[in-house]
């Protein structure tokens, strides 16, 4: 097979994928629009999320991000190919164009074409984690990383907590976090829920099938925005600050579906960029609104 593919006259191209889980998902569908033209070298640290994508490969490198090196050492069996030099090459980022238009836009500028909303999806990645004999509701809690620390972007850690004391009522909640010791801990305090799988436990096929698997996914902006969305699962995002680069109109696009999504802002909405700033978070009303928007979705 791979004398046969070497010798074809597909041209080669390697993507250096932004690392995120999140950021992953946006750059899927770009990713499955070029596997019908190209022999694909892709460096990522999230192989699964191109389980059924033709013609992919898989390109060892040094992994210094802790979630991301500890998936590559579950999946090293997949990466056996070198990176090849002197072929084009993409390298994938967002926050290009000037005024900021968005992941999407600048994924498509930089990958060089069109967004395909039909694209936006993932594989299928398994049986559900879990059993629950009540609707399930996936809730992430607020973490900040040493790597890429972010508090800005998180909501208030208390309306986490709100939300799931009202979600226990109607549904079997779970939280999902990988906290480790001076690498990522809680925004806060560790929420209670009916599961807690906090110290990533769930590698990331078993996160995203619990996703699939969900009635409603609550949290601040993070993966679950782009997964909850790619997996038509209904979605309640609790924003929090930071907003040039976590605003709606960012991380979504108006060609994507996101009827299933509902927003709960600020009341003064910070539109900074810093990644440290003392954002104003404060929502009025947080458990009324809570309320309304998982009433609507479901
Ligand atoms: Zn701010």
């Amino acid at each position: 097979v791979r004398d046969h593919l070497e010798s074809s006259l597909v041209p080669r191209l390697l993507v250096k994928m932004m690392r995120g889980l999140g950021d992953t998902i946006y750059q899927r569908p770009f990713i499955r629009v070029l596997a019908h033209g190209h022999n694909l070298y892709l460096r990522t640290p999230w192989p699964e999320l191109f389980s059924d994508v033709p013609r992919v490969r898989f390109v060892g490198y040094t992994e210094r991000l802790r979630t991301q090196a500890k998936n590559m050492r579950r999946n090293r069996r997949l990466y056996y190919w070198p990176q090849p030099h002197s072929i084009p090459t993409v390298k994938a980022r967002y926050g290009i164009s000037n005024p900021y238009r968005g992941i999407i836009p600048d994924f498509e500028a930089v990958f060089g074409v069109a967004f395909n909303p039909n694209f936006f999806d993932l594989p299928n990645l398994g049986q559900c984690p879990i059993q629950a004999d009540k609707p399930i509701a996936v809730v992430r809690p607020v973490t900040v990383r040493n790597e890429w620390a972010n508090p800005a972007r998180n909501c208030k850690p208390e309306y986490i907590t709100e939300a799931i004391r009202i979600l226990r009522e109607r549904f079997y909640v779970v939280t999902v976090a990988d906290v480790v010791e001076n690498g990522e801990w809680f925004d806060g305090t560790a929420p209670e829920a009916d599961a807690s799988f906090h110290r990533g436990e769930l590698h990331v096929s078993q996160l995203l099938s619990l996703v699939r698997h969900a009635a409603v996914v609550v949290g601040s902006v993070g993966w679950i925005a782009p997964a909850a969305v790619a997996l038509k699962r209904p979605l309640v995002l609790i924003a929090g600050g930071q907003g040039a680069w976590n605003a709606p109109e960012i991380i979504y696009d108006s060609r994507l579906d996101t009827s299933r999504v509902r927003w709960i802002m600020p009341d003064r909405y910070c539109r900074c960029a810093p990644a440290d700033h003392d954002c104003d978070k404060t929502i009025s009303n947080f458990g009324d609104q809570f309320q309304r928007a998982i009433h609507d979705l479901n």
